[in-house]
C-alpha cells in the first residue's frame, strides 16, 4: 500500500495546470491562480502625499523652536494645490498631495492655529508625515508571480495599482457524484437502512471553496448500468469525485467501472481514516474516488483532492502543518497507518494544545465537525503521550484556536 506521501506525489505528477488562461476583471479574481505576473500601471502613491491632517510646512521657514506661519490656503484629497507660498503653511488633509515646496507635514495635535496663523512648536524633520511618491510600489513593478494565488489583499493591491484585468487560469469543472443504494437527498423519507447522503454536499462545498465550478450529478444505487451510465456522463469534465464503492465490498463496483471506462492509476493509502482512495482518469476528466465513510471521504479530500485542484488551477499547495503539545495520550502498540485525529487546537499560555476529540469513529462525522484541525500521526510511530510534541493540520486558515468549547461534549 502506498504511503500518504508517495500517493500524494503519484496523484500530483498526474495533474498538469490547465492550458487555458483567461482575462478576467481583478474584482472577480480572488481565489484564482496567475498564469502571468502583473505589472503595476502607475506607481502608488502616485504623488507625495500627506500621512496625516495637519499643516503643510517647509521646515526651512521654522527655527529649531518652530516659529508661526500664515496659512495660506487649504488642501484636500483630491485637489490638484498651488505651490506653497514663501513663508507659508497650508491646512492638508490625509491623502491630499503635497503643495509643492513643503517638505513636512506636522499633525494638527501638535500645531495651535486660528485658521489665519498656525504655531509650530518645533521643527519636524524634512518629509515628517509625508508618503513619497512611489515607495509602496513603483510604475511597471511585477506584483505578484505566476503560480500566486489572488487574495483579496492582492486584489487591493493590484486596484492600487491600476490593474483592472488579470490572466489567470480557468476553473475546473467538477462533477460530485455519491454511489450507494442507501443513499437518500435532503427532503426524502428515509426508509429502512437508507441514510442521507452527506458527502455530496461536503463535498460539493470544499470543491467550490477551491474555486471549482460544481455540477450536481446527484446519487446512484450499487448497480453498475446506473454507475456506467453515471460515469459515461461524467467524463466530459474537468475532474469527477465520487463518494463510495471504492472499498473491497461486494457492491464496490466503481472502481470496476472506472477500469472498464477509464483507468485507475492508485487505490488504496495507507492512511486512517480513509484507506480506499482511488485516482484515476476518465475520458478527459480525472478521477477521484473517495471512500464512502464521511470522515474518511472529508480527509481523503482534504489529502489528495484539493492539492489536486490547486495545481490543476495553476498553484502549489502544501498542507499547513504546525508543531503543538499534546492535551492527552494517544498510545498504541503498533501504528501502520499515518492517522488523522480529528482534534481541537487551544492556545494554553502561549502554547498551541493540541487535544484529540472523543468521536474518532470514521463515520462519525460530529467530531471533524467540531474539530479544529488533525493530530497527523505518523505510521510507524506508536502515538503520543500528553505532553510530548505533535504535528497538526489546523482544518481551517482561520483557526477557532482558543475558542471556549461552546456545544458541550468534546
Ligand atoms: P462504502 O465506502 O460505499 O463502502 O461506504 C462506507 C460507509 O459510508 C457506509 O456506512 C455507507 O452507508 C456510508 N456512506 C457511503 N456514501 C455515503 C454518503 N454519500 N453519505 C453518507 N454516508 C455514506
Ligand atoms: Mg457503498
Amino acid at each position: 500500500m502506498l504511503t500518504l506521501e508517495d500517493a500524494r506525489a503519484r496523484v500530483l505528477d498526474g495533474i498538469q495546470p490547465t492550458p487555458d488562461i483567461e482575462t478576467i476583471d481583478t474584482v472577480e479574481a480572488a481565489g484564482r491562480y496567475l498564469a502571468e505576473g502583473p505589472k503595476a500601471r502607475v506607481a502608488s502613491p502616485a504623488f507625495d502625499n500627506s500621512a496625516m491632517d495637519g499643516f503643510a510646512v517647509r521646515t526651512a521657514d521654522l527655527g529649531e523652536a518652530g516659529g508661526e506661519l500664515p496659512v495660506a490656503f487649504t488642501v484636500a484629497a483630491g485637489d490638484d494645490p498651488e505651490a506653497l507660498p514663501s513663508r507659508g503653511c497650508t491646512r492638508i488633509m490625509t491623502g491630499a498631495a503635497l503643495p509643492a515646496g513643503a517638505d513636512a507635514v506636522v499633525m494638527q495635535e501638535q500645531v495651535e492655529s486660528d485658521g489665519e496663523t498656525a504655531h509650530f512648536s518645533a521643527c519636524p524633520p524634512a518629509g515628517n508625515n509625508i508618503r513619497q511618491a512611489g515607495e509602496d510600489i513603483r510604475s511597471g513593478a511585477e506584483l505578484a508571480a505566476a503560480g500566486e494565488r489572488v487574495s483579496p489583499a492582492l486584489v487591493s493591491a493590484l486596484a492600487t495599482a491600476g490593474v483592472a484585468q488579470l490572466r489567470v487560469r480557468r476553473r475546473p469543472r467538477a462533477f460530485v457524484l455519491a454511489t450507494g443504494s442507501e443513499l437518500r437527498g435532503p427532503g426524502e423519507a428515509l426508509g429502512p437502512g437508507e441514510v442521507y447522503d452527506s458527502n455530496r454536499p461536503a463535498l460539493a462545498a470544499l470543491l467550490r471553496e477551491l474555486g471549482a465550478e460544481v455540477t450536481d450529478g446527484g446519487h446512484v444505487p450499487d448497480e453498475l448500468d446506473a454507475l456506467r451510465e453515471a460515469l459515461r456522463h461524467a467524463a466530459g469534465y474537468d475532474l469527477v469525485v465520487t463518494s463510495g464503492g471504492v472499498s473491497v465490498g461486494e457492491f464496490d463496483q466503481v472502481r470496476r467501472v472506472l477500469e472498464e471506462q477509464g483507468e485507475i492509476d492508485l487505490w488504496k493509502v495507507a492512511i486512517k481514516p480513509g484507506k480506499p482512495f482511488a485516482f484515476g482518469s476518465l475520458g478527459g476528466a480525472h478521477f477521484f474516488g473517495m471512500p464512502g465513510n464521511p470522515v474518511s471521504a472529508l480527509v481523503t479530500f482534504q489529502q489528495f483532492v484539493r492539492p489536486a485542484v490547486i495545481r490543476w488551477m495553476g498553484g502549489a499547495a502544501d498542507p499547513l502543518r504546525l508543531p503543538a503539545e499534546a492535551g492527552n495520550d494517544f498510545y498504541r502498540d503498533a501504528i501502520s497507518r499515518t492517522e488523522f485525529l480529528r482534534a481541537r487546537l487551544q492556545l494554553v499560555d502561549g502554547r498551541l494544545v493540541a487535544t484529540p476529540l472523543s468521536r474518532q469513529g470514521s463515520g462519525m462525522i460530529t467530531g471533524l465537525a467540531r474539530a479544529h484541525g488533525f493530530i497527523v500521526v505518523a505510521a510507524g510511530s506508536h502515538g503520543f503521550k500528553a505532553g510530548e510534541r505533535v504535528m497538526v493540520e489546523p482544518t481551517s486558515e482561520w483557526c477557532r484556536f482558543g475558542e471556549p468549547q461552546s456545544r458541550g461534549e468534546e
